[in-house]
Order: C-alpha cells, then sequence, then structure tokens
C-alpha cells in the first residue's frame, strides 16, 4: 500500500474507531488510534448478529482481533482521555488528560457518548434526552473540515455491525479527502486487472495463486489460535451494577 504524510487521529479504539483506522492505516495515513480503551462492547455477553459468525463470538475475542489487525495495518495506538481538540492552521491539535499532545491533518472522532473534547470548536452537537450526538453528513464529515465523526457519535444505529460499517465508511471517506491516490481497498487475483489490459488502481492488490494460498493457510492457522480457548476476560458490567455489588 501506499505512504503518505497525512496524519490521522482517531479518537476512541472502539468497534467504529478501529474500524475506521483498518483503513487509513491501510490506505498509508499516518494513523494514530488514542483511546480509554472501554468500548461498550465489551458489555455484551455473547454477540450473535455480527455477520459471519453462525454460533456468535465473544465480543472482547472479536475487538482483540479487530484490534491486532489494525496494528498489522501500521497504525499506532496510545491510551489516554482526549479533552480537547484546536483548529491548528490546516489541521488540529489533541490533548488528553495526561497532557499528551497530538497533531493531525484529519480527526475522526469515534468516542461513542463522549463529545465534550470537541465543544471549543463550530462542531453541530444534537441533543436527544440525555445523550449528544455529533451531527454529520453521509460520510461522517462535521460541519469542521477535517474533523469526522463515527459510529454512535454521530448517531447511528446501537448495533456493532453498525458501527464497523460506518468507520470504515469514514475512514475511506478521509482517505479520498486526502492526498492518497485511491481507487479501492481490493485484494484480487492475479490478472483481475492487468488481463484486461489494465494497470492495478491504486489501492488494489494482484496476487498469484501461490501467493493466495499462503496468506489463506496464515488466516486459518491464526483462526485456529484465536478460537482454540475461551477468551480469558467476563463482560463487563454496567456501572450501576457494579457498584451495588
Ligand atoms: C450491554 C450491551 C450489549 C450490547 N450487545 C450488542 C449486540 O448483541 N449486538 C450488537 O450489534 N451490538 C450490541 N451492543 C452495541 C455495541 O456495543 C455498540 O453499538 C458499539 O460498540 C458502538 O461502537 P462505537 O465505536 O460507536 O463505540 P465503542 O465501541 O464504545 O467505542 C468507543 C471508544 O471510545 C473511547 N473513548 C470514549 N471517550 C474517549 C475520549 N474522550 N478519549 C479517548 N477515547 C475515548 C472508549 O474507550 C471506546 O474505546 C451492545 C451494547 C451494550 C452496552
Amino acid at each position: 500500500m501506499a505512504t503518505s504524510d497525512t496524519s490521522v487521529v482517531v479518537v476512541g479504539g472502539g468497534v467504529a474507531g478501529l474500524s475506521a483506522a483498518l483503513y487509513t492505516g491501510r490506505a498509508g495515513l499516518q494513523t494514530t488510534v488514542v483511546s480509554t480503551g472501554d468500548s461498550i462492547l465489551r458489555r455484551n455477553a455473547h454477540l450473535e448478529n455480527y455477520p459471519g459468525f453462525p454460533a456468535g463470538i465473544n465480543p472482547r475475542l472479536l475487538l482483540d482481533l479487530l484490534e491486532e489487525q489494525v496494528a498489522d495495518a501500521g497504525v499506532t495506538f496510545a491510551d489516554g482521555r482526549i479533552q480537547r481538540v484546536t483548529s491548528e492552521g490546516d489541521g488540529f491539535e489533541l490533548l488528553s488528560a495526561d497532557g499528551d499532545s497530538y497533531d493531525a491533518d484529519y480527526v475522526i472522532a469515534a468516542s461513542w457518548a463522549d463529545a465534550t473534547y470537541l465543544e471549543g470548536l463550530d462542531v453541530e452537537f444534537v441533543d436527544r434526552g440525555s445523550k449528544t450526538f455529533v451531527g454529520v453528513d453521509d460520510f461522517g464529515s462535521t460541519t469542521v473540515e477535517g474533523l469526522y465523526a463515527a459510529g454512535r457519535l454521530a448517531e447511528q444505529h446501537h448495533q456493532t455491525v453498525v458501527a464497523a460499517g460506518h468507520g470504515a465508511q469514514v475512514g475511506i471517506a478521509v482517505v479520498e479527502d486526502s492526498d492518497v491516490d485511491f481507487y479501492h481497498d481490493w485484494t484480487v487475483p492475479e490478472g483481475y486487472f492487468t488481463g484486461r489490459g489494465r494497470e492495478v488502481p491504486p489501492g488494489c492488490e494482484e496476487i498469484d495463486e501461490a501467493e493466495r494460498e499462503d496468506r489463506e493457510a496464515a488466516s486459518l492457522e491464526r483462526m485456529r489460535e484465536a478460537f482454540a480457548e475461551p477468551h480469558p476476560e467476563a463482560p463487563t458490567m454496567h456501572p450501576s451494577v457494579a457498584e451495588d455489588e
């Protein structure tokens, strides 16, 4: 994949943030995920409606695997709670509660229910009862150029696959808005494009049969290992129940 100096900071390492980072990372944008690390999905007991898992999947395993996939895409991770985002020239500066700061050309806010760190910017907030969402267009752009929101924070339906799909949509929107040359993030058999006299488009990869078999073997091995034993972590309880215990 291509590499670029363009930087992206994703706030929130849950379903939407990790899915967005997967696409920006794979497209070669310098992506950092800053997160407090407590995806709401960790509260689920057994995830039964995520496509592709007929008997369901442990949601903590799904998050672990997604994190691994994102790290493999060259994305870096930082622990921290972002408290403030300010516009700096053409980009942004993000400050964490621990005093760490991050510069970014693009910011993707994917922090489930926390939009407080965006209050200094000219963002459209949408209040619904006790919840505050961030107003976005169909591709996750907010009213501030270069700032996007993904997942539940952007008022998407409260389902894992929706958050993942929206994160992907927003990640690709950032790639398309950046300086990276991009067509699709596709891996295709050798000859799929070149066999028709076309160049392999940017973002795509053609692989021969030996390479396809190697990748499938690696995937089978990794999945066997991942699914060999029950996940060691129990679901996180709702804070109000946990306090009563
Ligand atoms: C009990 C329960 C059961 C559920 N069961 C299902 C189910 O069966 N099927 C289904 O499809 N969905 C289920 N869901 C819904 C699903 O978990 C969510 O829709 C999905 O996780 C939303 O993804 P998200 O990325 O928007 O938020 P999250 O996954 O919560 O990610 C938000 C991330 O932002 C981080 N963060 C927050 N604020 C900051 C900040 N200021 N700075 C840095 N990081 C920050 C958090 O640490 C977290 O990592 C369930 C939810 C709950 C609560």
